[in-house]
């Protein structure tokens, strides 16, 4: 079963769940202070076929908006991620949990599409930008993986003289490749020869690796006038979106470092806070944490699943989110919120860090 097809079947039963009212029982216990939801894209549904675990990383306008009325009819606070600060050691302020909207990457539908949408519900809301997208030089190499996919019926490419080769003709082959592919770049990151890795498979396909930096991110332009709003905080999210566990010290400090600084002297203000790129244990952990706070930032937030209660900002720099996909909807956010599907993913464990 692909990670598409678990969520789908996540999303079929939630509404079972939640008519029994266990979600309820878990609530007190596991449902923590508040929230911090991550998002990618907002882009309008359309035709095109896709690879659903990579659709999955986008929402439709409208699954935004429907987002923020769940929160908003159970009266939370909508709060930056700035304002987390205020929050330190707090139980419930006025006896209302809150929430925070975050963004990664830093694409241009999170300025023409989302922040429209923030702006009529006066919402406040974080884009942790990876600066080579601005400056065009990152690789969005799951882009192109999905492209190529959808192109082929089968892929192949020789890597350190070994051929891999992967069916893609059906759309369950081209789900399962993707996600094999995407394993397979994940695994076998070195900084020395990324670049390689990626002209390999890619060879034959697309010459212009960095493309998608330039064709979906914002520019600089585009994320100084988003910055104008109040609303909006920009936060880091490295140079290069690399596995940071994979790096040497020096390359792990230069990849946060140099976003942040970067970030600072394009928009003339401090850089604040920050999100590990994929962000799950095995990508970011004790040592990534001990860097972006050894750097100065006041909170860094991962992409592991979990609420936030206040042993969380002791040290907050593992903070978990809640991931809004396709298929994440009012069901399995009271699912989430309650705090049970973090209490199955998570092991029984509800504080995560
Ligand atoms: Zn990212």
């Amino acid at each position: 079963m692909n990670a598409y097809q678990k969520k789908k079947i996540i999303s079929k039963i939630a509404p079972v769940v939640t008519a029994t009212g266990v979600p309820n029982l878990f609530e007190g216990r596991y449902g923590g202070i508040g929230h911090i939801l991550m998002f990618h894209r907002v882009v309008p549904d359309s035709k095109k076929k896709r690879v659903h675990n990579h659709l999955s990383l986008e929402v439709t306008p409208e699954h935004l908006e429907r987002t923020i009325k769940f929160f908003a009819e159970k009266n939370y606070n909508f709060i930056s991620i700035d304002q987390l600060d205020e929050r330190l050691g707090n139980e419930v302020c006025d006896n209302k949990r809150f929430v925070v909207f975050t963004f990664d990457d830093g694409f241009r539908d999170n300025l023409e599409i989302a922040y429209p949408i923030f702006k009529k519900y006066g919402v406040p809301f974080t884009v942790y930008v990876t600066t080579g997208m601005p400056n065009h030089t990152a690789v969005l190499w799951w882009y192109i993986l999905e492209d190529m996919l959808l192109e082929r019926d089968n892929v192949h490419f020789t890597w350190k003289k070994k051929q891999y080769s992967y069916e893609s003709k059906t759309s369950d082959q081209k789900e399962k490749a993707f996600e094999s592919i995407q394993h397979f770049v994940h695994q076998n990151f070195s900084l020395d020869d990324h670049l390689q890795l990626l002209q390999a498979i890619f060879k034959d396909f697309q010459s212009d690796l960095t493309r998608h930096s330039s064709e979906l991110g914002m520019n600089w332009d585009e994320i100084r006038l988003l910055n104008q709003d109040p609303l909006v905080t920009i936060g880091a999210h490295t140079v290069n979106h690399y596995n940071l566990s994979k790096l040497p010290p020096e390359a792990l400090k230069r990849e946060i470092l140099d976003s942040k600084i970067e970030l600072e002297r394009q928009l003339g203000q401090p850089i604040e806070h920050f999100a590990y790129p994929y962000g799950k244990t095995h990508h970011a952990s004790e040592r990534e944490y001990n860097c972006t706070e050894d750097l100065g930032f006041k909170t860094a937030v991962s992409t592991n699943i979990g609420n936030l209660f206040a042993e969380n900002f002791h040290r907050p720099y593992s903070l978990p989110r809640i991931n809004i996909n396709r298929v994440t909807d009012e069901h399995v956010l009271k699912l989430q919120t309650s705090g049970l599907i973090p209490f199955l993913v998570n092991k029984g464990k509800s504080i995560i860090r």
